[in-house]
């Protein structure tokens, strides 16, 4: 790498906060900090991270709050958020809210760092994927991250357009959630990670492509197998 990452952790408790900026520091990125929610919001919209990771309960403003602003100007930018909170509703929201990924607290140093090393390999769908994809009616640019379908535009975050890269690239075949998470997060097999994060990602687009979300005809389910995706209509 030529040059060091940048990482911004948002994290009011203290002992969590510096464990982690010394953690990454240890492991050459170079990281800023912040300890409450504006700060926090402050920092992700006027500096350049790789990488945000992001505390749901924060004073003065909270995680969801922040990734929802964040991503209202800028879909590309990768979010993981730090919950303590594990029931699937709160985890579920603040996937919804297009954090890329969550991780539980408390969690293990090596299993973070793996993951973060995971996002900012950058998915190898993204090199390859074509600049534009026709999905039914549906013509979404990649790059751009951004659909139309007639009329109406779409905007897609950058990991559900790598998703649907990857599954276009192999609409032969069902591809698994296991490998979704492989080729898509970067996540190598045996990291410790619930398939959640993908079945969350694929919802999210069955809303933006699909005429009845709840009776998908291109981003289909194959049960027991994964997901597959229906180009032509
Ligand atoms: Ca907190």
């Amino acid at each position: 790498m030529n040059r060091q990452m940048r990482i911004l952790v948002v994290e009011d408790e203290e002992a969590i906060r510096t464990g982690l900026i010394d953690v990454l520091v240890f492991h050459g990125y170079e990281v800023d900090s912040a300890a409450a929610g504006p700060e926090g919001l402050e920092k992700a919209l006027t500096g350049t991270f790789d990488l945000i990771l992001l505390d749901i309960m924060l004073p003065g403003m909270d995680g969801y709050e922040i990734c929802d602003r964040i991503r209202a100007i800028d879909r590309n930018q990768p979010i993981i958020m730090l919950t303590a909170k594990t029931s699937d509703d709160e985890i579920i929201h603040g996937l919804k809210l297009g954090a890329d990924d969550y991780v539980p607290k408390p969690f293990s140093v090596q299993q973070l760092v793996l993951r973060i090393e995971a996002v900012l390999r950058r998915s190898q769908v993204g090199k390859e994927q074509a600049r534009t994809l026709h999905i039914g009616d549906i013509e979404i640019d990649t790059e751009n991250l951004s659909g139309m379908n007639g009329t109406n535009e779409i905007a897609f975050t950058r990991r559900e357009i790598d998703v649907l890269s990857y599954l276009a690239q192999n609409t032969d075949r069902p591809v698994s959630r296991e490998e979704l998470l492989s080729k898509v997060w970067g996540y190598a097999r045996g990291l410790d990670i619930e398939t959640r994060t993908v079945d969350i990602h694929i919802a999210k687009l069955r809303r933006k492509i699909e005429t009845d979300p709840k009776e998908p005809s291109m981003l289909i389910t194959v049960r027991g197998a994964g997901y597959r995706l229906v180009m032509e209509n």
